[in-house]
């Protein structure tokens, strides 16, 4: 497959290049190799990209939903006829196996243009009578909103992203992770080949100065960031200095417990899910498992024998179940949590190792005995590393559940379906799950609370999230003042 790019961006329709810009290679995790070369933009580009995405909205708003819809649906279609092709790029992207990428990937990125195509058409304002008097409100585009992507997800998030802006009225620049470069290229190719007017969707590549300086340009109306809490916290501060709307996509470190009634092969498969799923490099994650003491050491047993079955190697093979981390630095980084784990006493029970072989492939890991004051519990390693959590008490566990800074996702497994509802509850979190782990289908609202995020994709409630309301109110009689 050509992996090199026609060329870095896609500004107003098409492929353009700047090669005064620093280069970024993108390499193939399985092998290490560089498999394309892109330029980050630079300023001449970023003024390009930001000139065309502005004169074009006004036209693209000015259709009716419909109309854009059905080019949202036309990518959505086209995007589902190229699965295979794309999600062989997603994994020279990103490493993630052929298994994954071929039913996660282009095709959720599909299941987003196909939901927020539908939408359009019935996007609405409301009709508010006072008595003789009225108020309509419209429901109107923000403008040009930036997308800033991580680079787990790169197709679904440019177009978790892109479908609801565009469906809503509005211009997108897209900014990919510098890691993940090539499937936004893809995206924006198809939905102008779907017919999507010049300049509405456009892509920049760049790292994090690139971003920022999308982010501070006065004529950006809306910035969507995915990607940790501490870029979070610099890019929403820089929005708030411009008052623009943002949403935030960010870290988390999430529980999931497992009561001593739950079905052991569905909680266990919930684990696998939740930790081992793209290598572990899934921000809703589960990496605090705690599992009720009575069941653990079964819990612990069983879940061993279920990792020997991962197969692990060539993410081109479609029997490859677990790939390599996104890139050195990332495996690194979850090594050096491993060895953390280990200097603070938790026992490790599977994996822990880097694989001896090309790429940046190491085991699925996983901790138990941890305890929560570890740095094991507390922090996002955004890796394939479990921790593993004893509890007795199910107030106690759930107070330990929520005792963090991060908001993203939590579960529950047990059979007893009024405390899964209590402690639905009572987690403190913005996606939750009973009795299965990490599902984010486009019809069901995705973010995060605390410091995981604000705002939501996906769903109705991401069409707040790219609109505001405008209310007009229509005097029907005659106006009269003090004076
Ligand atoms: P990151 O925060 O390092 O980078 C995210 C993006 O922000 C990249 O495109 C980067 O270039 C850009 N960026 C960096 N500094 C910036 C700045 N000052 N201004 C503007 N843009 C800037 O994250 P990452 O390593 O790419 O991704 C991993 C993180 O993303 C994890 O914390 C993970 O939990 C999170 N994530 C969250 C979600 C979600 O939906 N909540 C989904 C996927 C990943």
């Amino acid at each position: 497959m050509q992996t090199q790019p026609k060329a870095s961006h896609f500004i107003d329709g098409r492929y353009v290049e700047d090669t005064a810009g620093a280069p970024i290679e993108v390499i193939y995790p399985a092998t290490g190799e560089v498999i394309a070369t892109v330029h980050a933009a630079t300023p001449a580009i970023t003024e390009q990209a930001i000139v065309a995405a502005t004169r074009a909205q006004g036209a693209w708003a000015a259709l009716t939903g419909t109309e854009r819809g059905r080019i949202l649906r036309r990518a959505s279609d086209i995007l589902r006829e190229r699965n295979h092709d794309l999600s062989v790029l997603e994994t020279y992207d990103t490493g993630k196996p052929y298994q994954e990428t071929s039913v996660a990937d282009a095709t959720s990125g599909a299941d987003a243009l196909e939901f927020f195509g539908g939408m359009a058409a019935t996007l609405t304002g409301e009709h508010i009578q006072l008595g003789e008097d009225w108020v309509y409100t419209r429901r109107e585009p923000l403008g040009l909103c930036v997308g800033i992507g991580a680079w787990n997800y790169p197709t679904q998030i440019a177009c978790w992203k892109g479908a609801p802006a565009l469906a809503c009225g509005n211009a997108m620049i897209f900014k990919p992770s510098e890691t993940t470069p090539l499937c936004a290229l893809k995206v924006a190719e198809i939905l102008h080949e779907a017919g999507l007017p010049a300049g509405i969707y456009n892509v920049v590549q760049g790292r994090g100065d690139v971003g920022a300086s999308l982010v501070t340009d006065p004529r950006v109306d809306k910035v969507s960031l995915t990607g940790s809490v501490p870029t979070g916290r610099k890019v929403y501060a820089a929005a708030a200095a411009g008052i623009k709307h943002v949403t935030m996509e960010l870290g988390g470190k999430s529980p999931m417990i497992v009561f001593d009634d739950a079905d052991i092969e569905s909680a266990i498969s919930g684990a696998i899910m939740g930790n081992f799923y793209s290598s572990g490099q899934v921000c809703s994650n589960g990496t605090r498992v705690f599992v009720h003491r009575a069941i653990k050491e079964a819990f612990l047993t069983r879940l061993a024998e279920r990792l020997e079955g991962a197969v692990i190697g060539d993410p081109m093979d479609p029997a490859t179940s677990f790939g390599p981390m996104v890139s050195e630095n990332q495996m690194n980084i979850a090594l050096s949590y491993i060895e953390k784990g280990k200097a603070e006493g938790a026992r490790l029970v599977y994996g822990g190792a880097k694989l001896d072989r090309e790429g940046f492939f190491m085991q699925p890991t996983v901790f138990a005995d941890v305890t929560d004051d570890m740095v094991i519990a507390r922090e996002e390693i955004f890796g394939p590393v479990m921790a593993v959590l004893d509890f007795d008490d199910e107030d106690d566990v759930l107070a330990r559940a929520n005792d963090t800074e991060f908001g993203l996702a939590a579960g529950v497994f047990t059979r007893d379906l009024a405390r899964a509802h209590r402690i639905a509850a009572g987690f403190e979190a913005g996606t939750c799950y009973i009795n299965t782990y990490n599902d984010a289908p486009v019809e069901a609202p995705f973010g995060g609370s605390k410091n995981s995020g604000v705002g939501r994709e996906n769903s109705k409630a991401a069409i707040e999230h790219y609109t505001q309301l405008k209310s007009v109110y229509v005097r029907m009689g005659t106006l009269e003042a003090p004076f």
